[in-house]
């Protein structure tokens, strides 16, 4: 008897112990990442995290919010994820996307485009004049067609404002891009090197966006830009692959937040270029959805879904 009552108290004891663990583990700021009564008078980012559902990598999107309260989603994941984008878009309240924005048209980055597109309001379509034969791209240009939304190309040099208060520079693709004998056969860098790279500033603040840029394209634009690339908060370009953030790069952009959207850890070496070079580092697979906002002071409140159970990263 007095066995078993051992036995019971060791069992009750790691049933606590795992319940614990379980609690830890469950921490989930979703609700708060979402809540869109922290917006008025700040520019927003929020990274999202997607699941893929397909063989396709989930890939990149996110939402921001101007101070103003208009809407711009940079990517839409791999079409298996617009169900992730559409809940982050539900939470927000959003019926209209002002300004819908595709890096460049790989899968991973345009698949749920065609279906925002039919689905919501759009402003605009801001693309590259990057043309790409594939039924994703042929799907979301359908779309446009369909629906009379207005389709912006956008290149090297070009400014606008999402809404009144935030300024966009383009700083690539130039205009004119020259297709190879056979294009797209064997396209994928050439089209990563055409993504475009956006900076969004509101005053004293400033985001990069920079799709999936290898390190041939950063390093030509570093050489350009310089510091005109200075960005308190960094899309990481190639969703953290060791093809690009070269170190001129990393250095004339001088990010104190980076987010990595991708399904895995791509490559460690990358992820400490920048956490040793101080720069607080998420990656949405390990970090869940990632929300950055400012005033417009060069401060940045920052808000991971969830908490790292462990410094195994660094
Ligand atoms: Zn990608």
């Amino acid at each position: 008897m007095r066995k078993m009552r051992r036995l019971a108290l060791v069992l009750s004891v790691l049933l606590l112990l795992s319940l614990t663990v379980f609690a830890e583990e469950r921490v989930d700021r979703y609700d708060q990442i979402f809540d869109v009564t922290q917006d008025g008078g700040r520019l927003t980012a929020r990274f999202l995290k997607l699941t893929t559902r397909s063989d396709d990598k989930s890939g990149d999107s996110t939402i921001l919010t101007s101070p103003d309260g208009k809407v711009m989603v940079v990517d839409t994941g791999n079409p298996s994820t617009f169900i992730d984008i559409e809940h982050a878009l539900k939470a927000l309240g959003v019926s209209k996307i002002d300004y819908l924005v595709a890096s460049h048209p790989h899968v991973d980055h345009i698949g749920s485009m065609a279906q925002l597109i039919r689905a919501y309001e759009i402003g605009a379509v801001y693309t590259s004049e990057i043309v790409y034969p594939t039924s994703h791209y042929n799907n979301y240009m359908d779309a446009l067609a369909d629906t009379g939304v207005p389709h912006i190309i956008l290149t090297e040099g070009d400014t606008f404002m999402f809404g009144d208060h935030v300024l966009v520079e383009v700083f690539h693709p130039a205009a004119g891009i020259e297709y190879y004998e056979g294009y797209p056969e064997g396209s994928t860098q050439f089209i990563n090197n055409l993504s475009l790279l956006l900076k969004l500033t509101y005053e004293d603040s400033s985001f990069l966006f920079t799709g999936d840029l290898y390190t041939n394209a950063e390093r030509e634009i570093a050489a350009k830009y310089g510091e005109r690339l200075s960005s308190g908060v960094l899309k990481v370009p190639h969703h953290g692959a060791g093809t690009s953030s070269s170190k001129p790069f990393r250095e004339a952009i001088g990010a104190e937040v980076a987010v990595m959207m991708s399904d895995a850890i791509e490559e460690l070496r990358i992820y400490r270029n920048y956490s040793k070079a101080g720069t607080k580092t998420f990656i949405t697979s390990i970090d869940g959805a990632v929300l950055v906002s400012t005033t417009g002071d060069g401060d940045y409140t920052v808000l991971s879904q969830f908490d790292r159970v462990s410094n195994f990263l660094d």
